[in-house]
């Protein structure tokens, strides 16, 4: 991949709070062990195998520019403008809210991008100002350790970073300077420019910016309180989730337990009682915290879905009861387990194939609402009794990062693209959106398995290897001990959902 002068692709490198130490790992020169081929020929060297998909040369690129006058006075003025390329209709521009310094409306500016773009293309964003530059892609890691006190724009900076953390696809960052210009560039950046001092001048009073809040308004609004969740700080929140367990007790809650009681109980023979449900989710190893919270807020009916907006008098909340295009009431089995809209069969038949080329003898049924929300007390005996761990753990990892994937894609249908069908995910946009979640699993279990980094947080590696062996891509030619490779992947094949099996519908 060719890389650009002062481009970073943004990572997210901070959020692994348990797994800090992890990336001292990764900051240090990686140095591959060997180099192998795949069946496409292509190079395969580590971090880089998420890429293959995208690069910078593919992203959409986007010029990004703030303005102020006056700043620290009464009178000051803030402006930001986005240039996509000539006449585009994308190109937009507003006057900042908030504090009027250049630097909050350029945080508007990435924000305004990222609400508004796919969030499955790559995005290559462009400006010339260093101090969002590194605040991006450098700064908030340290205020987001101290808890964002000493961040400048607080809300702007997590609301950013959260929005960053959920684009599926990659995103670029490029800071034009002396060293990195041409005159392209700065003509962009210049209409990016003008564009900034205009939306600078522009007043609530301006008719688009008037469109543009209302915009904002509305996708407020939508928000599902679970992706609100997002922008506060993840150790808090689910800090805070976890020490409200005991108070809160409501009749969904009650229903869904239920419904993972039996669910449980049907399918391994014994159900757990509620509070050892709610321990096991605490506890859970298999789990990301990402998803133990997303369960949590799932099982508690803390995301408005269904029947929730039923008590609306207003019709048109009322109407988001449905799953408009199934013309079903959207209930959390009709999301994960009913709905006809693509992403949602292409994932559990992804999942399917994985889980079949490992235990090639092994019925497999797609999932239940109650095995899904009750993933973490859900375990695989051996012959001897015991619990088996890394059968246990790879049913645990692509059960819940199934459905988190499912639910993702469904919120982004329903309130970015409000339902609209031209804009249903691609075959591909699906595929690459679990390919690299559960790459990512394996990845993170491969880093983690190394002890001597991690003490008592460390997965031993041979789970690690009873988890994922068997499923590996090329995995013949791996070196015995390949957790310490950099290069592993789950096998592409597997990913390929044309050449499944058939598929039988639950
Ligand atoms: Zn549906």
């Amino acid at each position: 991949m060719e890389t650009i002068p002062n481009t970073t692709r943004w990572r997210d490198d901070n959020i692994a709070m348990t797994l800090k130490d992890a990336f001292q790992i990764l900051t240090k020169p990686v140095i591959p062990q060997k180099t192998r081929e795949n069946g496409d020929g292509e190079n395969e060297l580590g971090e880089r195998d998420m890429e293959l998909e995208y690069n910078e040369g593919s992203s959409i690129k986007v010029y990004i520019a703030g303005s102020s006058t006056r700043p620290c006075t009464d009178e000051a003025r803030a402006g930001w403008g986005v240039y996509f390329k000539e006449s585009d209709q994308r190109n937009s521009r507003s006057r900042a809210t908030g504090p009027q310094t250049a630097l909050a409306a350029e945080l508007q500016a990435f924000i305004h991008i990222l609400q508004t773009t796919n969030p499955h293309e790559g995005l290559h964003l462009i400006s010339k100002s260093e101090r969002a530059h590194n605040a991006i892609t450098e700064s908030y890691k340290i205020w987001e350790n101290n808890g964002w006190s000493e961040a400048p724009h607080k809300e702007l900076m997590i609301e950013l970073i959260s929005r960053l953390r959920e684009r599926p696809a990659p995103t670029f960052f490029e800071l034009i300077n002396k060293d990195n210009t041409s005159p392209w560039k700065e003509k962009c950046i210049s209409n990016a420019k003008d564009l900034a001092k205009k939306g600078r001048r522009s007043g609530p009073e301006n008719e688009e910016d008037e469109s543009l809040n209302q915009n904002q308004i509305q996708t407020r609004i939508n928000v599902p309180e679970g992706v609100r969740l997002s922008t506060i700080t993840q150790a808090t929140a689910y800090r805070r989730q976890l020490d409200g367990l005991k108070d809160m007790k409501s009749q969904t809650t009650k229903e869904n337990t239920d419904i993972i009681r039996s669910d449980l109980k049907a399918k391994q023979g014994h159900s757990p009682i509620t509070t050892q449900l709610w321990h096991s989710l605490k506890r859970a190893k298999n789990l990301t915290r990402k998803h133990k919270e997303f369960l949590y807020k799932t099982t508690r009916g803390a995301y408005k879905v269904g029947k929730h907006w039923l008590n609306s008098d207003k019709p048109e909340i009322r109407e988001r009861a449905m799953c408009s295009p199934c013309g079903q009431l959207e209930t959390l089995d009709h999301i994960y387990c009913r709905c006809e809209i693509p992403g949602r069969e292409q994932i559990w038949r992804t999942i399917m194939n994985i889980w079949r080329a490992k235990y090639p003898n092994e019925q497999w049924e797609n999932p239940q609402l109650g095995e899904i929300l009750g993933i973490p007390s859900a375990t695989f005996k051996g012959n001897d009794g015991r619990v088996d761990a890394g059968k246990t753990r790879l049913n645990q990892i692509l059960i819940s990062e199934g459905a988190h994937a499912i639910w993702r894609l469904r919120c982004e249908r329903v309130i970015q693209h409000g339902n609209d069908p031209a804009k249903f995910p691609k075959k591909s946009q699906i595929k690459s959106l679990i390919k690299h979640r559960i790459n990512h699993r394996l990845r993170m279990d491969c880093i983690t398995a190394d002890s001597r980094k991690f003490d008592k947080r460390a997965i031993r590696e041979d789970l690690v290897v009873d988890t994922w062996q068997g499923i590996l891509e090329d995995e013949d030619a791996m070196p015995e001990h390949w957790t310490r490779s950099t290069g592993v992947l789950v096998g592409n094949r597997l990913f390929e959902t044309e050449m499944a099996t058939p598929f039988r519908p639950p």
